[in-house]
């Protein structure tokens, strides 16, 4: 049987710099549903924060103003110690990805490129043009085969094995042969990315199910705050294509069918840089109240900016513009609308990235070190994973040397295999049912129409009843034909077990927090309400379903306040 120290799961930015940081001395591999380059992270576009100072308006600014502008930002949901500890990590991270190699944008002079971004009090985004995520993956990656850490491409995750509290390993579906594959290890960490498809309008690459997520939850890891769920404000109409905030950060204008500015009646101060909550919930306003164009959207204008600063700090923007929506930004609004982008909550671990599973960690976008609580930062999930993933690395190698392995093992992580086979060959001995991209349609419609930017007890408690109808009919999926080569539909037939799930977390998540706070916005609840619920949602898999508790927010020397911008 296939054995490792240590198995990463998720070859993005988390999941690489989980490897390259556990202990050279152990055996470790990372195993990816794709090429570990075309993990979501490749995407990112705006940047990574870090207070270097670079930018001549940020002289002041410190680790400490960071940690401020994140707690603020999360709406006091974050927990103070994991944010503090981020942002005193940040700069620090920065300078050795910039030793690694990655080419960072500079300012004239060679010091790394700032520039402003949402909700944070000095211009703190270091990038590379609009492809920082890029850069940095591309880096890891070269860095990863130099240090010859085995990877497992094209493996897909199915099972985490949990016996008597402690991880044993996974199960596998290996999409080139066709197998399914045993994989033991003494120690495993998910870094599996977010979930952006359990919605119809998303930026998120088509890979990003949620599987992990999914999978943690089935064994017995419990999942945390769920429910906030962000909306970044700036998609290209139609194809929900990110258009970075640092279109914004440039100092591009959201500009609605009468041709105002219309962030000064949401935020006179921050204007276009305020939060992405209160950025996505103005343009969802102004295009529900009859000011945008077609019912559908606004304009984000950078006309002004000026040919040369886009060309040159912008340039993939540009190319998505031509590419997409045939329309060029130095001359031409471009049609945006808010779109589901990113996920504060995961899988409960704590600042060093372990569960409450033994030999269980996670980082990144599938993990909740609560650094992010109601809302997040732009530029502060790159270096989540980055630092977080560091962390991973770094505690499973030390951790596990006290991790004894199990004899059972084999037998049990045998047994889960043929399991999944009796279950394949279910799915595929019935010749007719229903076909999982239709349940899929449904799901996503459902969490679009009903559990989006603004919420209320009715609508939700309508999505709870219809995923559940989903979840019936699911019992009806089958898959056609017999070779298990390349088989996307057995992919999305698994995946979208996880996608039920995370629906229903979420869904009852906000159903039960009667507040607005952040992201989650109840038109019902909409003042933020700390003497009820300054509390974690935790959910676990207990008997079947999900059982809901809370769990305290950890507050240090950021006492909640009101947030204005
Ligand atoms: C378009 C876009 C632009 C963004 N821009 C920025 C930005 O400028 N700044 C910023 O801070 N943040 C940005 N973000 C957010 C940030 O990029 C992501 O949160 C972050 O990159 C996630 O990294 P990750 O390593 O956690 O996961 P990912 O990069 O998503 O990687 C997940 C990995 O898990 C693997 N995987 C998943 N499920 C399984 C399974 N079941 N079995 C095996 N493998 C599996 C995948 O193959 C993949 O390798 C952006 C996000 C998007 C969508």
């Amino acid at each position: 049987m296939i054995s490792h120290d240590i198995l990463v799961v998720g070859g993005g930015l988390a999941g690489l710099a989980a490897a390259l940081n556990s202990d050279p001395a152990l055996s470790v591999a990372v195993v990816s549903k794709v090429h570990p380059l075309r993990s979501h992270s490749v995407a990112a576009q705006g940047g990574i924060n870090a207070p270097l100072g670079n930018n001549p308006d940020a002289k002041d600014d410190t680790w400490e103003k960071h940690a401020f502008d994140t707690i603020k930002g999360s709406d006091y949901l974050a927990d103070q110690d994991s944010a503090e500890m981020m942002c005193r990590l940040a700069a620090p991270t920065i300078y050795q990805l910039d030793t690694l190699g990655v080419p960072f944008s500079r300012f004239p002079g060679g010091v790394i490129a700032q520039r402003p971004f949402g909700g944070a009090g000095f211009p703190r985004t270091c990038y590379a043009a609009d492809r920082t995520g890029l850069v940095i993956l591309h880096t890891l990656y070269e860095h990863s085969i130099r240090k010859n850490v085995q990877f497992y491409n094209e493996w897909f995750v199915t099972k985490l094995v949990v016996d008597d509290g402690k991880c044993l390993g996974v199960v596998v579906y290996d999409l080139a042969s066709g197998e399914i594959i045993p994989v033991k290890a003494r120690a495993v960490i998910f870094a599996t990315g977010g979930y952006g498809r359990v919605y119809l309008k998303t930026t998120n690459a088509f890979i990003n199910h949620g599987s992990g997520i999914g999978i943690a939850y089935r064994a017995g890891v419990p999942l945390q705050d769920l429910e906030f769920v962000q909306f970044h404000p700036t998609s290209l109409f139609g194809k929900n294509i990110l258009i970075t905030e640092g279109a914004r950060g440039e100092g591009g204008y959201l500009v609605n069918n009468q041709g105002k500015r219309f962030m000064e009646d949401y935020a006179p101060v921050a204007l276009e840089l305020a939060p992405r909550d209160i950025v996505a919930r103005a343009i969802q306003t102004e295009v529900d109240e009859g000011r945008g164009y077609e019912k559908e959207y606004v304009h984000l204008d950078l006309r002004h900016i000026g040919a040369e600063k886009i060309k040159k700090r912008l340039p993939g923007i540009r190319e998505i513009c031509h590419n997409f929506a045939s329309l060029d930004p130095i001359d031409t609004p471009i049609p945006i609308q808010p779109a589901q982008h990113y996920s504060m909550g995961g899988i409960d671990v704590d600042e060093s990235c372990a569960s409450t599973v033994e030999g269980f960690f996670a980082a990144g976008e599938c993990a909740c070190v609560s650094v992010h609580g109601a809302n997040r930062l732009g530029g502060n999930s790159l270096l989540d994973t980055v630092v977080f993933g560091k962390v991973a690395g770094e505690e499973a190698s030390r951790r596990m040397k006290n991790l004894s392995g199990s004899k059972k093992a084999e037998k049990l992580l045998q047994d889960e295999v043929v399991k999944l086979k009796s279950r394949i060959t279910a799915w595929q001995s019935r010749d007719s049912g229903i076909k999982v991209h239709r349940l899929l349609d449904r799901l996503k419609n459902i969490m679009s129409d009903r559990v989006g930017i603004f919420r209320n007890k009715k609508e939700l408690a309508a999505a709870l009843q219809e995923i559940a109808m989903v979840r019936d009919d699911y019992k009806e999926a089958y898959i056609s034909g017999d070779c298990l080569r390349y088989s996307q539909e057995l992919v999305n037939i698994i995946e979208f077990a996880s996608m039920l799930d995370l629906a229903e977390v979420i869904t009852l998540g906000g159903f039960n927090r009667e507040e607005t706070r952040g992201s989650h916005f109840r038109t019902d609840f909409p003042k933020r309400n700390d003497k009820d619920w300054l509390k974690h949602t935790m959910v676990k898999y207990e008997g079947g379903k999900p059982c809901i508790s809370y769990a305290d927010v950890k507050i240090d020397k950021y006492e909640p306040k009101e947030r204005k911008y």
